[in-house]
């Protein structure tokens, strides 16, 4: 008896001391956050034309606005990054972990002002000053590797790793990736961390699953490194959480869809995430710059739409196109009888829409999670913003009335309300703030949908 009690109370010590925030039982928080895109050339009153980089000598089209300028193109000014921080170190310095999902350095779209390698890792190793500045030592940063933190965009080769990639991200992200992963992140660039005895992240390299990184085999080939990634991510994480009952979150920088995703990784992935539906309990990614949910189901997985790249994704074609095919997508799967758990985008802090960030609450024993609080400063009116900065825009459980605390069933069931009510008079006011939040309250984007939905 004396022996068991001893038991219990050393090991409880070694719990609380190797898991401090996250061994009690109450709801505990974590931040997305994701697409920094950082551009220290960035200047205000510059004109559109040149991504935010010159004065236009005409005078014409200089309206880049001090905080950045959402629909324009251009990235984030410094004075956005530093609000974001300041946001981020006032309210949320304390929480258990931090979801950082890449593309922290400039996009490469001006002729003029090429992007350079050394400028891409500059950027990178400055967003790790921010996170470094403004959380406590003991919050978990679970950071992954964007198709914008490599040069040139979108391309990245395996074995040869020719711009030492790996290495330098090992480097500066050395307090993030444990030890024990380092070999693995070293060879393909992603990693799994325990946020508790229970409860594992995954950080995953999404760049050997895209289909704009023309430098690798897909995953049909088995030593593709997107092959060898899956085949870590079964063998390494998921097999073993299931035999512990131990439960994971996958993050990443691209969403698994059939435009991002090459045809054989997507399939495998999406296989990969129903083998393992009751070890995976939530995903999180960015790169879309725009705010929504779906499922990974195979084939009837309507999410293809094209093109991909930033200047359209900001065409209110584009978006209208996409969200329509996120409906369809919706209604596919309403006669599912058993999904994997959702997946979450989020929005991006640059302001391709408005700049946003995401704050989950969950249950810390079993990771179920309870709820989300949305943030937004609303660029869109006034890009030159000064008085209250990052603003609640919405809680999803009251905004969407999710009722079922199972995370897939409250889901499923707003994928249904969505999809099967679209033209019954009560669905309106949710299709309405579904759109709204979709893309982050840009009132130019969301009012003509509203009115075109009727009153
Ligand atoms: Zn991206």
């Amino acid at each position: 008896m004396f022996h068991i009690a001893i038991y219990i109370l050393v090991s409880a010590a070694f719990a609380n001391t190797q898991f401090p925030l996250l061994d009690k039982k109450s709801p505990g928080r974590f931040l997305h956050i994701t697409d920094l895109h950082i551009d220290p050339h960035y200047k205000e009153g510059a004109s559109f034309d040149s991504q935010c980089h010159a004065i236009s000598h005409t005078g014409k089209d200089n309206r880049a606005g001090k905080y950045g300028s959402p629909e324009s193109g251009c990235d984030s000014p410094i004075a956005l990054i530093d609000k974001t921080f300041e946001f981020v170190s006032k309210n949320l310095y304390d929480i258990d972990f931090v979801f950082w999902t890449g593309d922290n350095a400039r996009h490469d779209g001006d002729s003029n002002l090429p992007r350079t390698l050394k400028e891409t890792k500059e950027q990178n190793i400055l967003a790790v000053s921010y996170f470094k500045k403004s959380f406590k030592s003991n919050v978990v940063i679970i950071p992954s590797i964007g198709n914008n933190d490599v040069h040139p965009h979108n391309l990245l080769d395996y074995k040869h790793n020719t711009a030492a990639i790996f290495p330098f991200f090992a480097d500066i992200w050395s307090d993030y990736i444990p030890i024990s992963q380092k070999r693995n992140f070293l060879q393909h660039g992603s990693f799994v961390k325990d946020l508790s005895h229970s409860l594992q992240a995954v950080s995953l390299n999404t760049l050997y699953f895209s289909s704009a990184n023309k430098l690798v085999e897909h995953c049909g080939i088995e030593s593709s490194p997107g092959r060898v990634i899956l085949e870590w991510l079964e063998t390494e994480v998921l097999k073993p959480a299931k035999g512990a009952k131990k439960k994971v979150f996958i993050s990443g920088h691209i969403p698994p869809n059939a435009k991002n995703y090459q045809g054989d990784c997507l399939d495998r992935f999406i296989t990969l995430s129903l083998k393992y539906k009751e070890v995976i309990i939530g995903q999180f990614y960015g790169h879309m710059n725009i705010d929504h949910f779906y499922f990974p189901v195979e084939k009837t997985h309507p999410l293809n739409v094209e093109p991909n790249d930033l200047m359209h994704i900001m065409a209110p074609k584009w978006i209208n196109k996409y969200f329509k095919s996120l409906l369809k997508h919706y209604k596919s799967i309403q006669k599912e009888p058993s999904l994997p758990a959702p997946i979450f985008v989020t929005s991006s802090v640059c302001p391709a829409f408005n700049p946003g960030l995401r704050v989950y609450t969950y249950e810390k024993d079993s990771g179920h999670l309870l709820d989300y609080d949305h943030y937004y400063a609303d660029l869109s009116e006034n890009s030159n913003l000064k008085s209250t900065f990052y603003k609640l825009e919405y809680r999803a459980k009251s905004e969407y009335k999710l009722i079922s605390k199972q995370i897939t069933h409250a889901w499923k069931d707003l994928a249904d309300r969505l999809s099967q009510l679209w033209k019954k008079k009560k669905t309106k006011a949710l299709i309405k703030s579904f759109y709204r939040n979709f893309v982050i309250g840009v009132k130019k984007l969301f009012k003509p949908f509203n009115d075109s939905i009727g009153q």
